[in-house]
């Protein structure tokens, strides 16, 4: 099969993956085989790619995106059969044995592994997935747009959640990507009023079509002080500038895997009043689980841009440089080889 591999990470302009010819992996016994169809381009890719996150497994796939139907069932997986459409997603196992398991937060736990980070991903026309960790996709929404539900919907979720946002509040977005234009559709669906502050003009024209009810520039106040703010873009600089945007009482949380440094924070102005710093590691199943559910009833759609497996390259290009709004999606054109 055709997959890309991280050859050496460093700055996506210098061309850190290759496209190359690989064996069809095959499925360990708990595992399913994916015949990928389509598969989200994410942030963390490009965090990996560009060596930001550090080198887990030499010449790793990335792509934790994937939308796909089985190919191949290892022995022992009852509940899955061949054509079975699934998604494969960030989160690829956890021990469930460990303090942090029991007590429901296995995207805490330290024997975590990643999909497209610790083991190879959906950047080709196979990938494998515990089948335990596999999710299962409503009927009526096409691949494309699903994909970019599997990792910035799920996250954006849990950023949400960790937001801690009252019914009704007002809820600031600091970056308007991936994620955050599927989260900005949830919380409005549910009553928000959302404002969103980024430096991409065709971004800040999403948001405004979304329904949001500001768009200003990404160091800009926002009209209204902020019950709950997510800061989705990797910039640490704007974690100041956002606690100060939030009322007393306030949240925010920090969505993203990797954040440059923040710079020291000013107790009186950006703590005090109760104002609360979050982070955010990972997502839970459950989570997993939950915002699919949401996204199918509330119609959350991800706004998407194709491009063929065999242009991942320009896809990660494109994303470093902003020069689309949404998501970018890569779709395997190539024929199915089992
Ligand atoms: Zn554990
Ligand atoms: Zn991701």
């Amino acid at each position: 099969m055709q997959a890309w591999e991280l050859a050496r990470p460093g700055l996506i302009e210098g061309g850190p993956l290759r496209f190359v010819q690989r064996p069809v992996p095959v499925p360990r016994s708990d595992e399913l085989l994916v015949h990928v169809r389509a598969c989200g381009v994410c942030r963390t890719d490009l965090h990996v790619s560009e060596g930001d996150l550090p080198v887990h497994r030499p010449g790793v796939t990335p792509g934790h995106e994937v939308v796909g139907v089985v190919a191949a069932i290892g022995d022992d997986v009852r509940d899955y059969a061949l054509g079975d459409r699934v998604g494969v997603a960030w989160l690829r196992r956890t021990d469930g044995t460990c303090a942090y398991c029991l007590r429901g937060s296995e995207n805490l736990c330290p024997a975590s592994t990643y999909t497209g980070w610790d083991a190879d991903g959906g950047y080709a026309e196979y990938t494998t997935v515990p089948a335990a960790f596999a999710y299962r996709l409503p009927g009526d929404v096409d691949d494309v747009a699903l994909a970019p539900l599997l990792c910035a919907g799920i996250i954006g979720y849990r950023a949400l959640r960790r937001a801690a946002l009252p019914s009704g509040g007002r809820l600031g977005l600091y970056g308007f990507g991936g994620s955050a234009h599927l989260c900005a559709q949830l919380a409005l669906a549910q009553g928000a009023t959302v404002h969103v502050m980024t430096r991409g003009a065709a971004a800040r024209r999403l948001a405004l079509e979304l329904g949001c009810a500001s768009a200003v520039d990404a160091y800009d106040m926002p009209p209204e002080p902020l019950d709950s703010a997510i800061l989705f873009a990797p910039v640490g600089d704007l974690v100041p500038v956002a606690l100060r945007a939030l009322d007393r009482g306030g949240v925010l949380s920090v969505a993203g895997i990797h954040l440059s440094d923040t710079p020291p924070l000013r107790y009186e102005s950006e703590l005090f009043y109760e104002k609360d710093l979050r982070s955010v590691t990972s997502n839970t199943r459950e989570d997993g689980r939950e915002f699919l559910a949401l996204a199918a009833r509330y119609g959350v759609r991800a706004t998407t841009h194709t491009y063929p497996l065999s242009e991942a390259l320009r896809a990660l290009r494109d994303l470093k440089e902003g020069h689309f709004d949404g998501a970018a999606v890569l779709v395997n054109d190539l024929p199915a080889r089992l």
